[in-house]
């Protein structure tokens, strides 16, 4: 889940929670993938689960916890609730009941997706509930994104015009919903220049994520790949946000769908996960997972911090 901080005394605590690890893209380096002992649930398909957990989250998150606010030593004034999955709009009844539960406890709602399920009319009731609508997009070249497994079990993928629709029809919608775009550079895109597509579709923000190794390291790339990537679209300026493997390792609010807090390593080793949520409250499984407190605070001065689809 990321935030613009706008400045340094007020600013937007973002909680990524990944509804589910159902997808119906099959991306090669796909990190949605959360080991649960048994036949553990998907909280998605509880309402009564999720909407406690979406409670417990933000009372221990909110503005008015201060104690909460100067152990992490960050001050923020509001709490937004980013959903993301596996692809959250398989579930599209149960995610816009979860985005009215969670505007009546007070969280800004934001939706990452593959926008293969963004129908008109999901569209329309959920654009003029969101503040962020990201949309994962790796190439424009249809090739390149059904080898790199972004197309259903068809061979359907998201086409650039539908994109640039998806795009006008949240602005018409919700003229104050930031749109971002959010791409993963792996082996089969580090070459590409995407700088026309990004300057005409004009996204609020363009997250540019190196493959992480966390799940798998098919698609990996080296370090002058990514920084190629990077370099040969720096005139896009400030819309671009480039995020390297250690800027995304323990720096991450982020729950998974078993209601647990996960965070990533870069080693290779999956994910650590806490005890649910639901078990012990918010404020004890959130001590016990891992995380950088700098580069935690960094992320808040900077921007972003929604994690992809
Ligand atoms: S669209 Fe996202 S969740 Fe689906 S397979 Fe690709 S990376 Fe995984």
């Amino acid at each position: 889940m990321a935030v613009t901080y706008h400045g340094t005394q007020s600013g937007e605590l973002v909680i990524n929670w990944h509804v589910t690890e159902a997808c119906n893209y099959r991306c090669r380096y796909c990190y949605s993938k959360w080991h649960a002992e048994g036949s553990r649930k998907e909280l998605i398909h509880s309402p009564k689960a999720s909407a406690a957990m979406l409670a417990e989250i933000y009372r221990h998150f909110s503005p008015d916890n201060r104690l909460n606010q100067a152990r992490l030593g960050m001050q923020w004034d509001s709490v937004r609730l980013s959903l993301a999955g596996g692809e959250p709009l398989l579930y599209s009844r149960e995610i816009v009941g979860i985005v009215a539960q969670a505007r009546e406890l007070g969280f800004k709602v934001s939706l990452i997706t593959n926008g293969s399920r963004l129908t008109q009319p999901l569209m329309t009731e959920l654009a003029p509930q969101l503040s962020i609508l990201g949309l994962s997009f790796d190439s424009a070249i249809a090739s390149t994104n059904r080898e790199i497994g972004r197309a259903d079990r068809h061979e359907q993928i998201l086409s650039l015009s539908d994109l640039a629709i998806v795009i006008e029809s949240g602005r018409h919608l919700n003229p104050a919903l930031r749109m971002k775009i959010n791409t993963v550079v792996n082996a089969l895109n580090f070459t590409e220049d995407m700088s026309q597509l990004i300057q005409q579709l004009a996204p609020d923000k363009w997250k540019v994520l190196r493959m992480l190794p966390t799940i798998t390291s098919d698609l990996a790339i080296a370090d002058h790949e990514f920084a190629e990537f990077v370099t040969r679209h720096k005139r896009l300026g400030v819309i671009m946000a480039a995020e390297d493997n250690n800027d995304m390792v323990e720096s991450y609010i982020m729950i998974d769908p078993h209601g647990r807090f996960f965070q990533n390593s870069s080693r290779g080793t999956g994910y650590h996960y806490s005890d649910e949520i639901l078990k012990v409250g918010a404020e004890t499984a959130f001590r016990e997972i891992g995380w950088q407190p700098d580069k935690f605070r960094f992320r808040y001065r900077t921007s972003v911090s929604e994690t992809i689809a």
